[in-house]
C-alpha cells in the first residue's frame, strides 16, 4: 500500500471505532445513532489527509479557523457540510458565510447581526448556534448563560439566520464523568429556551470532543465534534503552507 491508502485505512478505523461507541453510547440510554452527527474536526489537517478521510466516509468536517479554512476547503475534493466551530471575528463574517454551510461558535449577539447581514447579501440561510460558556471560564468564549434569553430574543428576529439550538466546550477534565454536568445543564438552557421562545429555537446540541463524546451523547448531543480520535493526534509542528501529507 502507499502511504495515502494506509493513510485513508487508518482513518477508515478509526471511523468505525468512533461510530461504535457513538451507537453504544445511544444504546444505553434509548437514543438511535442517527440523532447524532458526528463532525470530524479537521483543523491543522491537510487538504489531502483531508480528501482521504472523506473517501474514508466522513460527510460533516469542522473547522476552527476561517483563514485555514479559506485555504483548504477548495482544495477539499468532496461534497461535504462543512462546520465553522471556532470563534468569529466581524472582519472574517463575509468569508465565513461564504464557506462554511453552519456556524456553531456564534458567541454575541453583534456577529450573528454580521452574519445576518451577509447571509442576506449572498442570498443564503445560515443555520447557527449559539456557543455557551457553561463553565464560566475566564478563557473560554461564549455567552453567558444569563445573556441568552435577550441573545435568542435578538437574533431569532433576524432575517437569513436559523437558530438551530446550542454548543458548548466543556472543561478539561482527567475523567469524563466530570464533564457530565456542563452537558446536563446545556440540555437545561435549550429547553427552557425552547419554553420561553417557542420556535425561536432549535433542539441541536453541539457537545462532545474526543474525550468526552459519550458522556455528550448520553446526556443528549445531536453533533459531537471529534479531531484526534479520528485523525490521530495534531502536529504542534503544523503549518497550513507545508506540502505534506500530515
Ligand atoms: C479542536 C476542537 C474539537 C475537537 O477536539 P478533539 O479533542 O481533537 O476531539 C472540538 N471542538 C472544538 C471547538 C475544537 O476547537
Amino acid at each position: 500500500m502507499d502511504e495515502a491508502q494506509e493513510v485513508k485505512e487508518t482513518i477508515r478505523q478509526n471511523l468505525a471505532r468512533v461510530q461504535n461507541r457513538i451507537a453504544n453510547a445511544c444504546q444505553r440510554v434509548g437514543r438511535r445513532p442517527e440523532e447524532v452527527t458526528l463532525v470530524a474536526v479537521s483543523k491543522t489537517m491537510h487538504a489531502q489527509r483531508v480528501t482521504l478521510a472523506c473517501e474514508a466516509g466522513v460527510r460533516d468536517l469542522g473547522e476552527n479557523r476561517v483563514q485555514e479554512a479559506a485555504t483548504k476547503i477548495p482544495l477539499v475534493k468532496a461534497d461535504v457540510t462543512w462546520h465553522l466551530i471556532g470563534h468569529l471575528q466581524t472582519n472574517k463574517a463575509k468569508q465565513a458565510v461564504s464557506l462554511f454551510d453552519v456556524i456553531h461558535s456564534v458567541d454575541s449577539v453583534r456577529i450573528a447581526e454580521a452574519i445576518g447581514s451577509y447571509a442576506i447579501a449572498l442570498r443564503k440561510e445560515m443555520p447557527i448556534l449559539l456557543e455557551v460558556n457553561v463553565s464560566g471560564e475566564a478563557t473560554k468564549y461564549g455567552f453567558d448563560p444569563v445573556a441568552l434569553p435577550a441573545a435568542v430574543e435578538t437574533i431569532s428576529q433576524l432575517r437569513s439566520v436559523r437558530l438551530e439550538g446550542l454548543m458548548t466546550v466543556a472543561p478539561m477534565v482527567r475523567n469524563p464523568e466530570e464533564a457530565r454536568p456542563f452537558f446536563v445543564r446545556l440540555g437545561e438552557l435549550r429547553d427552557e429556551l425552547r419554553d420561553r421562545f417557542p420556535g425561536a429555537i432549535g433542539r441541536h446540541l453541539s457537545m462532545g470532543m474526543t474525550d468526552d463524546f459519550e458522556v455528550a451523547i448520553e446526556e443528549g448531543a445531536t453533533m459531537v465534534r471529534i479531531g484526534r480520535a479520528i485523525f490521530g493526534e495534531r502536529s504542534v509542528h503544523f503549518s497550513p503552507d507545508s506540502a505534506t501529507i500530515s
